[in-house]
């Protein structure tokens, strides 16, 4: 494929679909956390617009945003399980409520090693929300506290997902043709 050739992307998820749950997410989350400080954690890069729409939906002045980034060593739309963190957070979460924000749990691993990770940082709690799930390809049964969508063994693009770093601006969830 060339940089300006354009394949079809056939819509899985709509703009709407999306908008409303995250809507949902959000105030199931807010409701959760009452009371409390909350550490939303995004993962770079495909989190990025979930990220921004979630942490709206969330009402209250006790959010605070972190991110870091992860390179999963596999191929284009495979992970090995082998993680490398390539930014870390900015802030210690010892004795914080931390929520994980996720694009997608696939196999798991990624989640698996991520999870493990931060808990040896003594957070006060580590809880994960992912937008997507595909539960056909599970290798690692990962709790999903706050789940967006179930989808099937499909490689997805658009809201943040890329496909060769291209398609995360598409405001839907689609799949290539
Ligand atoms: P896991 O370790 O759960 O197999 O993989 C998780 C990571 O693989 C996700 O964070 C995402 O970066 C990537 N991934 C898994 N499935 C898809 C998919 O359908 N589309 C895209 N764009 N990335 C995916």
């Amino acid at each position: 494929m060339t940089m300006t050739e354009t394949r079809q992307v056939k819509e899985l998820l709509s703009r709407d679909q999306i908008a409303r749950r995250v809507q949902e997410l959000g105030a199931q989350i807010a409701a959760d956390y009452q009371g409390k400080e909350l550490v939303l954690v995004g993962v770079l890069k495909g989190s990025f617009l979930f990220l921004a729409d979630l942490a709206r939906a969330i009402p209250g002045t006790d959010v605070l945003v972190d991110f870091l980034g992860l390179a999963s060593y596999g191929d284009a739309t495979r992970s090995s399980g082998v993680v490398q963190i390539t930014a870390d957070l900015t802030k210690p979460i010892e004795g914080k409520h931390v929520l994980v924000v996720e694009d997608i749990v696939d196999t798991g691993l990624t989640m698996e090693y991520l999870l493990d990770n931060l808990k040896t940082r003594h957070p006060a709690s580590v809880k994960l929300c992912s937008l997507l799930h595909k539960p056909s390809r599970s290798v690692k049964q990962i709790p999903i506290d706050y789940l967006g969508f179930t989808i099937p063994d499909l490689f997805v693009i658009g809201y943040g997902l890329d496909y060769a770093q291209r398609y995360r601006n598409l405001p839907y969830i689609g799949v290539l043709e």
